[in-house]
């Protein structure tokens, strides 16, 4: 019932708008645009002026013509990581791909596009709906900036679902149910300059302290529910100073809090100890090496039981075209991190988009379509009354 060809269109016009974190006014004001013609009643929200970005999250509210059917929202981000400024897409043997020097940015024009399909196409077929509410959002890919920063008191929805995974059905995908908590971690350590040739023993590298406690972390994959990591390390001035400050930047995350908690104490540990082992006294001064910390959290886990109504309003609609859903933990976050935090209840269901974050990011033509096809068939449910998922 959706217009495969103009769906493919429509997301290859919005892959050639740039539209990098913090930049996404341009492809704002196209989707803006696009769902006022739509009959949707638009607006952008603060939340680009509290990140600094060029425009806030677009929320769009599609009135149903069906009253009593309960509200739904649907979520995809305007963003795209680097490098996606110039993006050349092309169509090749069933799927999308850039022309290999920058992303595609399916990851989340895939999204964009297929909600926006079904809203064009539920207005054309006369199509029984409740009301629609949507947050494009920003800055998704810079720690779920958009999402964290709207009022989700300008909609009524109680769940919803975003788009922004791999696939829909199929084996190894589907609808991303659990998110974890994750925490990002800043470590400063303080050692001491000197002339790294003429006097180093009036020294404390930094760089080797920090490498040292580093050494001793457990990082990559902890446990099934567990990872961390150290991602960027920054310091020193020259090869002749023994290094007095090195800055380190990494992250945690776990579906389990408890988890989370001992992995950050064991990396915060490894720094304390390694700081602990140096100490030198120079003309009857003594001097220590230090250590400061920031740990933050960047979002809340989330995790929807299969029993709820958004997963079997889903996996109805999937059995319904003949489909098959799964629902699956991610070790990633998304907007439904976010959403799930205040008060919607939503799920993450794949667009098609592969290999993302990545210049050999392609997106799955007809797992795009299909996700579209699901979309739509979750609207009309959700629109039938006596379903008994109310
Ligand atoms: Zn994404």
């Amino acid at each position: 019932m959706i217009d495969k060809q103009r769906m493919s269109e429509y997301v290859m016009d919005l892959i050639r708008i740039d539209s990098l974190s913090y930049k996404e006014k341009e492809v704002g004001l196209k989707l803006r645009k696009d769902m006022e013609e739509l009959g949707g009643e638009c607006f952008f929200d603060d939340a680009g002026k509290i990140v600094k970005g060029n425009i806030g999250n677009l929320l769009v509210k599609i009135s149903g013509n069906k009253k009593d059917a309960r509200p739904i929202l649907l979520s995809a981000h305007m963003d795209t990581v680097v490098p996606g400024e110039g993006i050349k897409p092309q169509i090749e043997d069933g799927i999308i791909k850039s022309d290999g020097t920058t992303i595609l940015g399916s990851d989340d024009k895939s999204g964009l596009a297929i909600i926006t399909e079904v809203v064009r196409t539920i207005k054309e077929k006369n199509i029984q709906y409740g009301d629609i509410e949507i947050a494009f959002t920003i800055c998704e890919e810079v720690g779920l900036l958009g999402a964290r920063h709207i009022d989700i008191s300008n909609f009524k929805s109680k769940y919803g679902i975003v788009f922004d995974s791999g696939s829909p059905t199929g084996f190894s995908a589907s609808i991303i149910t659990k998110c974890p908590s994750a925490e990002k971690l800043e470590f400063k350590v303080h050692g001491l300059e000197a002339h790294a040739g003429v006097c180093p023993e009036r020294g404390m590298n930094a760089i080797k302290i920090a490498s040292e406690a580093i050494a001793n972390m457990k990082l990559g994959r902890i446990d099934a529910e567990t990872t961390a990591n150290i991602g960027i390390i920054e310091g020193g001035f020259a090869i002749n100073i023994v290094p007095n400050f090195v800055h380190i930047k990494g992250e945690a995350r776990s579906h389990s809090e408890d988890k989370l908690r001992a992995q950050i104490e064991h990396m915060r540990k490894c720094f304390h100890d390694a700081v602990s082992r140096y100490e030198i006294t120079l003309e009857g001064k003594t001097y220590i090496a230090t250590v400061e910390e920031t740990i933050e959290r960047s979002y809340d886990k989330m995790n929807i039981s299969n029993e709820s109504k958004v997963v079997k309003l889903i996996n109805q609609a999937a059995n319904n075209l003949g489909l098959s859903i799964n629902t699956l933990a991610s070790g990633g976050g998304c907007d439904a991190n976010y959403f799930n935090k205040k008060g919607v209840e939503c799920v993450n269901l794949g667009t098609g988009m592969k290999e993302i974050h990545t210049v050999n990011e392609y997106l799955v033509l007809e797992e795009f379509y299909q996700a579209a096809d699901i979309l739509l068939e979750t609207i009309k449910l959700n629109a039938i009354l006596d379903l008994s998922l109310h």
